[in-house]
């Protein structure tokens, strides 16, 4: 077997023979260089000075340059300076490891994390150079810190326990009203953010849970005493194996006082629109409902009554010579009479039976669930009451004529002249009366 071949497949060949020197040339080094080409850390094998001796397959896939181009050149060759003070330091193992961008051929930074270590190989002092490929880790951090910086949310790292401030962004310190240096070191208790160790507890907990994570509001005060309202999202993580909590913390003021604002607007439209069905549906002289709203009940309890059957009567209630009322009055003392009129009319009727006027000395009633015989009784008690009473303080006496009907499958018209047709009997029989 050939020494190239026992270095193994994965050694590009035209690399073998630069690297072979009289270091590596028994076959115990073969194997050990093999299972170098198999890891996947860059590893470099260097004279005390740091020239190369030996590099795995991953230096030449990684930095792009052939192991002859390799061989001889000192290791220093391959860092970018200015991003390290010294990084002779750390490939010579005087520190102990280092993040120092190695630069590949093409001029590209290729992160890695090098450690050096002085080694005895036959009976020469040789330094053994691991690079760790760092670059997805780079990566991350760089894309945190991004977002850690962010100008839009307020992020912080605390202590899990204690939640002491160990690190903020530049937007907590501006919306906190506080100077970076002011805050790390104390706790989120100590600045008003959590009002108690008890209430911080139950926040990160529940900003914890997976289920309750989404809706955390917290409300606080910054150093002029601004209030904040905010949504706080906190999540665990780990620095040095030790726990901390990176929070989020997202302002909502504005946004919480939009919404109270349009609560209350919505609050003063509803009282306004129900003042404003009030207006449309109300007689303006009787306070009860008008010609309009009363038939449009009737119409809803038709339309019940056709998919649930129940009995239904209406009374047809019209004021017996009225117009001598308004003549020897006049027209305001024949206004209080229509009130008093309705208010008695009201006064005798059920919760579920509804009143309106119908007409000029007119009124209509609608009695749900009642039979023609039980609705004729509630006229009658009408009709006497109103006999009985003595309307303003002239004493004017007046009587009402009132026709009952019970509906029987038919068009609204004719149910309501059926009723109609029965109220003008009765004042043809003599008003002061009730018929059926
Ligand atoms: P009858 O017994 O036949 O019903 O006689 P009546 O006088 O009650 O009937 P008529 O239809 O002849 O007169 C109704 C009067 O009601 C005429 C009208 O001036 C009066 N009236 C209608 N609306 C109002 C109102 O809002 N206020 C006042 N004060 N009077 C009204
Ligand atoms: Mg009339
Ligand atoms: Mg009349």
């Amino acid at each position: 077997m050939t020494k190239a071949e026992k270095s193994g497949k994965n050694v590009l060949e035209d690399q073998n023979s630069a690297f072979l020197d009289n270091y590596f040339c028994q076959e115990e080094d073969y194997n050990f260089i093999s299972f170098f080409d198999k890891l996947d850390h860059l590893i470099f094998i260097t004279d005390i000075n740091a020239n190369i001796k030996k590099a795995n397959r991953i230096v030449s896939e990684r930095l792009g340059y052939s192991g002859s181009e390799l061989l001889g050149k000192n290791l220093i060759h391959f860092y970018a300076h200015e991003d390290h003070n010294n990084p002779q330091k750390i490939i010579t193992g005087e520190e102990e490891y280092g993040r120092i961008p190695l630069l590949c051929k093409t001029g590209k930074l290729f992160y890695a994390e090098t450690r050096g270590f002085k080694q005895q190989w036959r009976n020469e002092e040789i330094l053994v150079v691991i690079c760790k490929d760092i670059s997805d880790l780079m990566a991350s951090e760089e894309k945190f810190s991004r977002a850690f910086h962010s100008k839009a949310i307020m992020m912080i790292i605390t202590s899990r326990q204690e939640g002491r401030l160990t690190d903020v962004n530049e937007k907590f310190c501006d919306k906190m009203g506080f100077k970076r240096e002011e805050v790390i070191g104390r706790t989120t208790i100590e600045l008003g953010i959590f009002k108690s160790k008890y209430h911080r507890e139950q926040v990160i907990s529940r900003a914890l849970s997976s289920e309750k994570a989404d809706d955390v509001e917290i409300r606080f005060m910054n150093k002029n005493r601004l209030k904040i309202v905010a949504l706080f999202f906190t999540d665990i993580i780990k620095i040095n194996n030790e726990e901390y909590l990176l929070s989020i913390i997202t302002e909502i003021t504005k946004r919480r006082k939009m919404e109270e604002e349009l609560r209350l607007k919505n609050r003063q439209l509803n009282v306004l629109n129900q003042m404003l069905e009030i207006y449309a549906s109300t007689d303006g002289v009787t306070n009860i409902y008008n010609h309009r709203y009363i038939i449009e009940k009737l119409q809803f309890e038709v339309e019940r009554i056709k998919r649930y059957p129940q009995p239904l009567s209406i009374l047809l209630l019209d004021i017996d010579h009225f117009k001598k009322v308004n003549d020897n009055y006049g027209h305001p003392t024949g206004d209080q009479v229509l009130r008093g009129v309705a208010d008695i009319i009201k006064a005798n009727l059920r919760e579920v039976d509804q009143v309106g006027r119908y007409g000029g000395e007119e009124y209509l009633a609608i009695l749900p669930q009642t039979e023609k015989d039980c609705a004729f009784q509630v006229a009658e008690r009408i009709r006497h009451h109103i006999e009985k009473e003595n309307f303003t303080d002239n004493g004017i006496k007046i009587t009402i004529s009132i026709g009952v009907a019970q509906y029987k499958n038919e068009g609204l018209e004719i149910f309501v002249n059926r009723a109609d047709e029965r109220m003008y009997l009765a004042k043809t029989k003599g008003r002061n009366r009730v018929e059926v």
